[in-house]
């Protein structure tokens, strides 16, 4: 490990100044993650911020939707009872992660930046696009049965890990970011890139800027929700593929509105949109979801390991939306 110093600040404008002295300095959440990357020297930070001091409240907002402080942890948000009750999916997909030690230590901010678990990232002595540009991809002939299907590049074929992040792309999650330049806010489907010829650059992040709080929109039909993720054990295991889904029918048994995203299938978590627009309007019965996982996974592309992923993510997807409407699958 590099030598590197710690600082732990207070408040937002804290943080941001103490961060904005040094140019490799790293925001701290609760190090599940950084912290193996430093022990691994994949990331060489000089300075840390700690900002597991900052809000980490879970707020219900007046018009149903729910406020979450970056600095709350996922065992806190995976028990709130607001989400339980109005957003099942997500306290699913946050249990389904990691252990419940980790939960108790990872933040809101810190999972939804974590990086990929690709092992040839975290080995320096492999060659690795995403630690070292330029330096070739030794995935793509290497072992890849957790790696991308969807939206990967010659570049790089890694998967974003996080299965919180799934639900809350599902959820239409904004996230608010404040930095030097001041605070804005980003959808979080837009938060993660695909890799293109980029794949270090891995957000639409700027320098510095720090994850300060994430906002749900209402959504009364997500009480009808679930998160399902295929692994290859039971815990403590990364997602070969993930599913959440949000479904209301009509009462003539049509689909309403549903709200389905991927895991475990590309560099960032993958709205199903093209799922979502075959399904609006169709009967809910397991011919139409195979219909819309058929389009949401036109465009996939296996490796030597992987490409069984890809009837994996139809079955699931036909799977968790035959479970939502009653239905065995
Ligand atoms: C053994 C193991 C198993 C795991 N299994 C799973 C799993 O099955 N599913 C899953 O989803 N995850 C899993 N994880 C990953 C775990 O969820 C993440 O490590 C954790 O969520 C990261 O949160 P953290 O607060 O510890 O982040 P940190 O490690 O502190 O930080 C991660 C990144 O986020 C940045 N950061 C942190 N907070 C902020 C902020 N507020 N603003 C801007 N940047 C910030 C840091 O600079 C760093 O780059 C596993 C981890 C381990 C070690
Ligand atoms: S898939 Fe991406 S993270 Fe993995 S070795 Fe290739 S470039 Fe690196």
């Amino acid at each position: 490990m590099n030598p590197f110093t710690y600082e732990r600040a207070s408040d937002a404008p804290a943080a941001i100044g103490l961060a904005k002295g040094s140019a490799a300095a790293r925001y701290l959440g609760g190090g599940t993650n950084l912290v193996d990357l430093m022990r691994e020297t994949v990331e060489r930070p000089e300075m840390l911020v700690d900002v597991t001091g900052l809000p980490g409240g879970i707020e219900p907002r007046a018009d149903g939707g729910l406020r979450i402080g970056a600095a709350a942890t996922n065992t806190a948000l995976a028990a709130d009872a607001h989400v339980r009750t109005h957003y099942p999916l997500l306290a699913r997909a946050i249990l389904a992660g990691a252990s419940a030690q980790i939960r108790n230590m990872a933040t809101v901010g810190g999972n939804i930046l974590q990086r990929t678990r690709c092992r040839y990232f975290y080995d320096t002595a492999a060659a690795c696009n995403k630690r070292q540009p330029g330096a070739g991809c030794d995935a793509r002939d290497g072992f890849n049965r957790y790696h991308a299907i969807l939206g990967a590049s010659p570049a790089c074929v890694a998967t974003h890990p996080s299965d919180m992040c799934v639900a809350l792309a599902a959820l239409d999650a904004t996230v608010h970011l404040d930095g030097p330049a001041g605070p804005r806010s980003i959808a979080l489907a837009d938060l993660h890139r695909l890799p293109g010829d980029r794949p270090d650059v891995e957000t639409e992040l700027k320098p510095g800027e720090l994850i300060t709080a994430v906002e749900l929109p209402p959504l009364s039909f997500a009480r009808r929700s679930t998160y399902r993720k295929v692994r290859d054990r039971a815990s403590y295991a990364f997602a070969l593929v993930s599913v959440a889904a949000a479904l209301d029918l009509a009462d003539d048994g049509t689909v309403r509105e549903v709200r389905l995203a991927l895991g475990g299938v590309a560099h960032k978590p993958w709205r199903a949109s093209a799922a979502e627009a075959a399904l609006k309007g169709r009967p809910a019965s397991p011919e139409s979801f195979r219909a819309a996982a058929e389009a949401e996974l036109a465009a996939a592309t296996g490796l030597r390991d992987n490409a069984f992923k890809i009837e994996l993510a139809k079955r699931t997807i036909v799977a968790v939306l035959s479970d939502l409407t009653g239905d065995d699958a």
